[in-house]
Formats: C-alpha cells, structure tokens, sequence
C-alpha cells in the first residue's frame, strides 16, 4: 500500500515511538545525491607527501586518479584523457581522518558552559533529549561540511543519540549526500538508562540493509559501545564509575561480533573517572582487533601492553581531552607500543572546531611539553597519526591514508602561497604547525572534488549554516534551555 507522506510520516513516528514495529525507509531514501562526479585526474607539479614510508615525498610529483582510485604516483606522468589540475605551490597529501566525532551535536557548537549545569555532558543530555530526526541531519550536515572545507576526508561519526529509527536514518542522510568518507557507530541514545541497550534490532536493520546505505563503500557500520563500566556525577559534582550490567554490555558486544563490525568505546577518561577500564576489559577477555578505544588518558603500563598484544587501536581527542579537564593524552606511550594512534575531533560542543591542522599540532605540543623535550614528537609522525595511522585506527588503511597505487582517492592540496605559509621550508612543519583549513585549495574523496579552488562544491554553506541556526533555537526553545 501506498501511503501519502502525511500519514506515512505519522506511521514511522508511532511505529518509532512503540519500538515494535519493522522500520521502514523513508521517503528520503530516493533523494537525488548532490555530490559532483568522479572525472579522471592528473594533478601536476605538487610537493606530494605520500604518507608511505616507502614511497616517502616527491617534489613536483604528479598524482594520476582514474574511477576514484589512485592510478599512479610519480613524475611526468602521462595520462592524455586526464583533466590536468595545476598543483604547483601545493603539498598533495592524503586527505586527513577523523576517527572520532559526535557529529550530531555539532549543532550544539560551542555551547559547553561555564557552570556545571551547562558543562558539556548535562549540555548535550539535556538538550540531545529535544532533538527531532531532522535535527540530527542539520547537525551532521554542519559537521560534515565543516570537515571537508578543513581537508578531513574519513570521519568517524560516533553517534550516540539516535533515539529513533529516523534520527539514525536522518544522521546518515547527512554523512551520504555530503559525499565524505565515514564509520557509522550506532551507539546508545543520550540519556537512556544503563539497564537499556542500544537498539540492537535497528543496529541489526541497518546492517542488513546496509548495501543500500552504503554510498558506494563510503559508509561503514559500526557499534559505539558504553564498554563495561559508566561515570556518573554526584550532586556535589563528583564523578565516578560504576559497572554496566553484563546482560547490557555482553548483549551489545555479542551482537557487534556476530555481525562482524568493529567495536569503539570511551575508556581510561581520567585518574579520577572510568578507570581501569581497559584492565577490565581485559580481565574479560573482550580486547580484540577491531576495538576502538578512545582517550585512554589514565591508561597504566599493563594496560598499554594488554592493547598493544590484542592489536586494538586508540584514538585521541587533545582538544576536548583538554577543555574538559580529562587530563593530558600520551600518544607515545601507545606508539612506542606498536598500538596504531588515530586523532579526533570528539565533539564541537566542547572543541570549537573541527580543524584537524591544529589537532596534529595540539598532539604534538602536549607530547614535548610533557616529556620536556624539543623532539619527542616529529611533526612527521602527528601527520602521520593524521592520516595513515587514523586510517589503521578505524580498519581502513587497505583502502585509505596514503597516496599509493590501488587506493581509494582520498586527498588534499593545501596551498603554499598564502600568507600564514610562505615560506615554503619542511613540508611536514609546515602542514601540522602552520596550515589552516582555510588553505586547503582541493579536497577529493573517492575521485570526486568536494573543493576546489578553496570552496566547496555541491553544497550552499550559507544555507547549511542558516539551517543549523534556526534548528539550534528551536531544540533551546522545546528544552526550555538558555
Ligand atoms: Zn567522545
């Protein structure tokens, strides 16, 4: 039967509401996309860095792309049916990955307080709680659009409030007409109790169904977990941990596994909370590949080794580890280990931005700083933690992070004329200690220019951003918020 969009809308909400009925698609599934096509590329003349070791950089290197994957890389390539693209004055890199970002609640951006009922977690508790299934697409749609004006190729959208069906749906409309590469980890609603999974038979739906959300592999699936234990604050303001029950935490690991899906979760936040988390995990014997663990601030050294032999990744957040007092992130500690380090954005609410230039440098800084020493960390390895290894954190350095033959065409061209670059001196020092997303000229995923000439195309920002504001006042407005 068919049925008017009214009551079709109407149905999916009550069905949404009972949580017992089949989800069915909805309407915007058959949304023309907006993204450009792929073409067949040369781009000529740049300072091209790699990003493989063994490739290492090439001066006036040329990067030939044909059906969205890279062809070869080298000089004086010839490919006469290949539209040239000037790259003189350009670093040519992979395109930098993300690997862990709220991305819903960049319509909250900047909206963590300055008193506790307005720090970041009651913030976007309090007001995730309002958000309408359109609110989740604005505010993806603002963070995806922001991430490929700043060069990020591959996010990691770590969702943890589709409260129906449709807000996941909506959420990944966003990801899938912006044309960026993503993980999708369908995680727990914000708010719902400890005693409540997350909606495993829409996490099941998906993947099922997964062929028609991929976007032609751009998208991936994955679980974001609560993992084994949770903070909680006292009314004084005192955090702390608690366990999670093993029906919850074992019902959603289980299901992961037995879909074959990666895994991330929240762990070692802070001396003070959810610590010794990954011990416990440990102890559990749930530390496997394809976990993610992110921010293991208080990470001790057993713990580092019990990751490093299980051959789970880490993903660090400086910026929001920072803001919100977590502590400060150690990535050599996991490095040295051989545990592949990714970076992330975490979430604009507390961040700000999403500019993953001054993410490699905040990295970078905190290790020196730390470690007192000029050297500790090279600006080639936060660059490298940028790109391939984010890519190696998420699963996806087979297909992505480097430029070499065979990979999927994800990369940038940042370019070197402008002021905050000139001087052209080391190409890494430059990219992590002086570039902004402002440089960046070119930005193509899987063979398609998202950017080009320093504006985003396929996209009206103006409108992205006006949407996002008006969405903004009216999730206040529902929550009775400021
Ligand atoms: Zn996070």
């Amino acid at each position: 039967m068919l049925m008017q969009p009214r009551s079709r809308r109407a149905f999916l909400r009550a069905a949404a509401a009972l949580g017992t009925a089949p989800f069915v698609a909805p309407a915007f599934a058959q949304q023309k996309r907006k993204t450009p096509a792929r073409g067949e590329y040369l781009l000529r003349g740049g300072y091209v860095m790699t990003m493989d070791r063994a490739a290492g950089d090439i001066s006036r290197g040329d990067v030939h792309i044909a059906n969205g994957e890279i062809v070869s890389v080298g000089r004086a390539l010839g490919a006469t049916r290949a539209k040239v693209i000037d790259a003189s004055g350009m670093i040519v890199l992979p395109g930098l990955v993300e690997t862990h970002w709220h991305m819903w609640n960049s319509l909250l951006r900047s909206m963590s307080g300055d008193e506790r009922k307005f720090g970041y977690f009651p913030t976007s508790a309090g007001l995730g709680r309002h958000f309408v299934p359109r609110d989740m697409y604005i505010g993806a749609r603002l963070a995806a659009t922001e991430a490929l004006y700043s060069g990020i190729t591959t996010v990691h959208d770590w969702c943890h409030n589709p409260r129906t069906p449709e807000h996941a749906e909506e959420d990944l409309r966003a990801l899938r007409e912006s044309g960026i590469r993503a993980r999708f980890s369908y995680g727990p609603a914000r708010g719902i109790p400890v005693t409540e999974t997350v909606n495993l038979a829409d996490l099941q739906r998906l993947h099922r169904d997964w062929r028609s959300y991929s976007n032609e592999g751009l998208l991936t699936l994955g679980l974001a977990w609560r993992g084994v234990q949770y903070a909680v604050t006292s009314p004084e303001g005192k955090m702390e941990f608690k366990p999670i029950p093993e029906e919850v935490y074992r019902k959603e690991y289980d299901a992961a596994r037995s879909l074959g899906i990666p895994i991330s979760a929240h762990v070692n936040i802070g001396p003070k909370i959810d610590y010794g988390h990954v011990a416990a995990l440990d102890k559990l014997g749930l530390l496997y590949q394809d976990l993610q663990l992110i921010h293991m601030i208080s990470s001790t050294p057993e713990e580092v080794q019990a990751v490093a032999k299980s051959g789970a990744s880490v993903s660090l957040s400086p910026y929001t580890e920072l803001r919100i007092g977590f502590g400060f992130p150690n990535a050599s500690q996991y490095l040295d280990a051989g545990v592949p380090v990714g970076l992330s954005v975490d979430t604009t609410t507390l961040s700000g931005d999403a500019n993953m230039f001054a993410i490699m440098k905040g990295i970078q800084n905190v290790e020196n700083a730390a470690a007192n020493n000029e050297f500790k960390l090279t600006a080639r390895r936060a660059l490298e933690m940028g790109t391939i290894l984010g890519a190696k954190s998420l699963g996806l350095d087979e297909r992505i992070g480097s430029l070499v033959k065979g990979k999927r065409a994800d990369l940038i061209m940042v370019n070197t004329r402008r002021l905050n670059l000139g001087v052209f001196t080391d190409p890494a020092h430059l990219i992590v200690e002086a570039a902004q997303p402002a440089n960046v000229e070119l930005v193509m995923v899987d063979g398609r220019i998202l950017k080009e000439r320093g504006v985003l195309t396929g996209v009206d920002v103006r409108q992205v951003v006006s949407e996002a504001a008006a969405a903004n006042a009216a999730v206040r407005q529902r929550a009775g918020w400021w």
